[in-house]
């Protein structure tokens, strides 16, 4: 070989080498880093490493395993050991388990769950053991190499789980529910047999248009209402009347919730339904009950009131005028609330009717304010914004509904404290609003203000019913108007309504 094709040789010869000893390192840097990679997952992931050999029966693991098993870290753990360690009753399922994966596995692939106590005096660990089992050329089983994880609390929360989904199913079937998961992305329903039951639909031809087919026509847009409202509140609830093939009307109440993803998206809705017919009917008796009782009781009442203003201009006697004035207060507490009374239980049984009249605003407002010094309402009224404007509506009803907002305004305020009365209209609706600077309502509380007998001071100093404003939100509804509250503890509460022009 001459000198220059021996120098070529050579420099392609080193060339060769660098390059080889430069992918060795590289493939030994891939190996390094791999192997961190595996140590941090077998970590966060509190994994243990398992290597057996079956002829010597000598187990090599990481710590982990060992301190599952109660075996010192420094010390040797054996098959042995390992096996002594599964409780009793499940060694002879693991023993069944790996004969199975032994005669019928060529893989040698094995994935089974059992239970692990260190010592008696520890807690039981339920592990998960994923590995394979390594044949020798005779066929015969000579290593196994695997991981084992603690399952312990995915198998809690799962054994929770089924607990729960247990009570639910047995809840469900004692109070006869019907029940409904709508998927929100794809518009699918599961629903329950009993639900179609429940609608009086017909399984094989029913959708989410239909389902609702028999569904009173006056009540159809409570549903409608109520889904809406579910879609920012998460929360659904409506009762509607179903009218059944053979025209009885029975009463169905829904109540669901919406279910959504982190980030917030809506994924679905799943709920129950239940036949309330025999509650509604109860209802339905006791307000009967409490309307005849109340409207028997206005007829004496209002002639004791009679005698009573009779008696009060032919008295002069002191202490028994007096005596006569504590009557008389008693005695228009309790005609108020026979009134009240009568009016929520007619109002619950459907039985107010409106009488509508063309008046204007103005003069209703003023008509109030003039009752408010009968009412004892010793407040400054101050009125603010325009209520010169007509409306159709039911004026003594109405009048009914503002003398109420000052007669609370001033109940839960100072005495003297000013109350503001403020009157406009807006997108074809006029407004009044009654604001006053009283005790105000915690937040937590306002949801309920307009519910029927909720009184929300804890004080019982301030006397009243909790009828006051159920009376009044139901007039304004019943006009399809709105009514709502902004309140603050201890500044003062806004309580206002609309009514369409
Ligand atoms: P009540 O006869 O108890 O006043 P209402 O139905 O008129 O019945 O009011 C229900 C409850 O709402 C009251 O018991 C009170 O707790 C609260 N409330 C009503 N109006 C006001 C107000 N202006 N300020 C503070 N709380 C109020």
């Amino acid at each position: 070989m001459t000198l220059p094709g021996y120098i070529y040789r050579l420099k392609a010869g080193i060339k060769h080498y660098i390059l080889e000893a430069k992918q060795t390192s590289s493939l030994l840097n891939n190996l390094r880093e791999a192997n961190l990679k595996y140590g941090f997952a077998l970590d966060a992931g509190q994994l243990a490493t398992l290597e057996c050999d079956l002829i010597t029966r000598k187990v090599t693991s990481n710590a982990r395993l060992k301190e599952w098993l109660g075996v010192p870290v420094t010390g040797e753990l054996d098959l042995d050991t390992w096996v002594n360690r599964i409780l009793p009753d499940q060694r002879e399922y693991v023993q069944q388990k790996w004969n199975e994966v032994i005669t019928r596995e060529p893989s040698g692939n094995f994935d089974m769950t059992y239970t692990l106590q260190a010592t008696p005096i520890h807690k039981e660990r339920i592990v998960r053991v994923k590995g394979r089992i390594i044949f020798n050329e005779e066929h015969l089983p000579s290593r196994v190499t695997g991981i084992m994880e603690d399952v312990t609390e995915e198998y809690a929360a799962q054994h929770l789980l089924e607990e729960s989904e247990e009570r639910a199913r047995l809840a469900i079937a004692a109070g006869n529910f019907g029940t409904f998961d709508h998927n929100m992305l794809t518009g699918e329903n599961v629903l329950s047999d009993r639900l179609y039951e429940l609608f009086e639909v017909d399984k094989k031809d029913s959708n989410s248009n239909t389902i609702v087919a028999n569904v009173h026509p006056d009540d159809r847009h409570l549903r409608e209402e109520a889904w809406d409202k579910a879609m920012e509140t998460g929360i659904l609830c409506y009762e509607v009347r179903v009218i059944r093939k053979n025209h009885e009307i029975r009463w169905l109440r829904a109540d669901g919730k919406v279910y959504a993803d982190t980030s917030g998206k809506r994924l679905k809705m799943v709920g129950v339904v239940q036949d309330i017919t025999d509650k509604k009917l109860a209802d339905q008796q006791r307000e009967e009950y409490i309307a005849l009782v109340s409207h028997e009781l206005r007829n004496p009442l209002t002639s004791i009131n009679l005698s009573l203003a009779l008696l009060n201009d032919s008295v002069t006697d002191p202490f028994v005028l007096e005596l006569l004035g504590t009557i008389t207060q008693q005695q228009e507490r309790i005609l108020k609330m026979t009134d009240e009374l009568l009016n929520s239980s007619r109002i619950s049984l459907g039985l107010l009717e409106l009488k509508e009249d063309i008046f204007n605003l103005k003069d209703s407002l003023n008509k109030a304010v003039d009752l408010s010094t009968g009412l004892k309402i010793n407040n400054r009224i101050t009125f603010t914004g325009d209520a010169d404007i007509n409306i159709l509506a039911d004026r003594f009803r109405i009048e009914q509904v503002i003398t109420n907002l000052l007669s609370n305004a001033s109940k839960y305020s100072p005495a003297g404290s000013e109350i503001l009365v403020h009157a406009y209209s807006q997108d074809s609706f006029v407004h009044v609003e009654v604001t006053d600077k009283g005790i105000g309502i915690d937040e937590e509380k306002l949801s309920q203000v307009f519910k029927k007998f909720s009184r929300l001071q804890d004080e019982n100093k301030i006397k009243g019913y909790g009828l006051g404003l159920y009376i009044s939100d139901q007039i304004i509804q019943k006009h399809k108007g709105r009514m709502w509250v902004i309140s603050q503890k201890g500044k003062g509460s806004t309580f206002g309504f609309s009514l369409p022009l």
